[in-house]
């Protein structure tokens, strides 16, 4: 056995890259439909309403430890009432998007960094470490069994959805002894509709918090989720579309609704600067957040950071004309502007009537993930 990079020699359970036991994507078994249905139009489809026909599923048990993945027809789960999903929200997920470029090649956009996430999710989580590789390899099968239902089109794409929970059949609080990872595929339109950027409103108070240090804030768990339902509801009441989100006695902005934020701005040293919070626990660490960061540092034009950023601050450098764009950032809509914060009764206007720095990012993102921009950040899917 070579040594890998962690200096592991395989059977080290603490090993990221070699998990003993792992499911492997050769031992994949597939059954395919004999209903298969008919394709959406890409253009009126709305976010996860359509699924393909086929999923990915792959069950793990302490006694047989990982079974055999399998492609199989897309079908109802049928688990116990007991089991910890349903109970105690032993739930992870991940998504990202498979992209076909105008030469039908299917592509996947940096998915490493998606299953990197997602075995962190499962630590959390208590859940069974995978092979991080393997997973990888099973849904680039799953996607390529599902070919024809990446749309033709550079405005839609397929989102893939992995799914791990915890499917145990008793009540106890502790860690399953069974576990069920899935992958769904959706194909699903663009998220702006007319073409345009529609900017967003947001409701920041610091009554409810999405996250705390020492949480589950930075994995990407159900939970999470759930349980900001309510002050999103809230923030439609008061005639906002999202939540900003605030942390901590100082009111640090940390993310917008289910993505990550972005403030470009003179800083209050005079510096030009593209901001983001930093990953301190708190905040989810977005494949789009890094992508963005990467592609500003390349580019070198202003300063690119990582920091804490207030409430204090945001509103003082609006008061002064500093604020450039906000921007939220996630694989949904790749980067989202900000147009209004509800704050203390008052509406900060933020100004987006250009957005010229969101819509740079977007075209070289989008021009990378549909194949436009040759990138090392794309994968390919099957031999299309
Ligand atoms: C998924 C997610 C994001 C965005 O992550 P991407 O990998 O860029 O899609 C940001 N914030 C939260 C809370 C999320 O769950």
């Amino acid at each position: 056995m070579e040594n890998c990079k962690n200096g592991c020699t395989n059977g080290e359970s603490n090993c990221d890259d070699h998990v003993p036991g792992a499911f492997k994507a050769s031992d994949i078994t597939v059954e395919l439909t004999d209903s298969p249905k008919d394709k959406p139009d890409p253009s009126n489809l709305v976010f996860g309403t359509v699924f393909t026909d086929h999923m990915l599923l792959v069950e793990w048990s302490v006694e047989k430890g990982w079974q055999r993945p399998a492609i199989k027809p897309l079908q109802n789960l049928s688990l116990h009432p007991a089991c910890s999903v349903f109970n105690y929200a032993i739930e992870l997920f991940e998504g990202m998007k498979a992209y076909r470029g105008e030469d039908g090649k299917i592509h996947l956009f940096r998915p490493q960094l998606n299953m990197e996430r997602m075995l962190r999710s499962a630590k959390r989580l208590t859940l069974p470490a995978f092979d991080k590789q393997e997973l990888l390899e099973c849904i680039r099968k799953l996607i390529d069994v599902e070919r024809d239902w990446v749309p033709r089109s550079s405005a839609a794409s397929l989102y893939v959805r992995p799914v791990f929970i915890g499917t145990e059949p008793s009540l106890g609080v502790k860690r399953p002894s069974k576990a069920l990872l899935y992958v769904i595929l959706s194909p699903v339109g663009p998220y702006f509709s007319s073409g345009a950027f529609s900017p967003v409103s947001l409701w920041a108070d610091p009554k409810y918090v999405r996250a705390w240090r020492g949480g589950t804030g930075d994995s990407k768990v159900g939970g999470n989720y759930g349980n900001s339902l309510f002050a999103q509801y809230e923030a439609q009441g008061y005639g906002c579309q999202q939540v900003l989100w605030l942390y901590g006695e100082d009111e640090q902005i940390t993310e917008v609704g289910t993505m990550n934020l972005f403030l470009f701005w003179t800083n209050e040293h005079g510096e030009l600067e593209l901001a983001t919070p930093p990953l301190d626990g708190i905040i989810l660490p977005g494949v789009t957040r890094r992508s963005i960061l990467d592609l500003a540092l390349k580019w070198g034009e202003f300063k690119v950071s990582e920091r804490y950023m207030t409430m204090a601050q945001l509103v003082t450098a609006l008061k002064e004309g500093r604020v450039k764009e906000m921007f939220g950032a996630g694989t949904a809509c790749v980067v989202c502007p900000v147009g209004r914060i509800l704050y203390k009764d008052e509406n900060l206007e933020i100004p987006s009537k250009e957005n010229k720095l969101a819509a740079r990012v977007l075209k070289e993102l989008s021009d990378i993930q549909y194949g436009r921009t040759p990138s090392d950040w794309l994968v390919l899917v099957g031999d299309s």
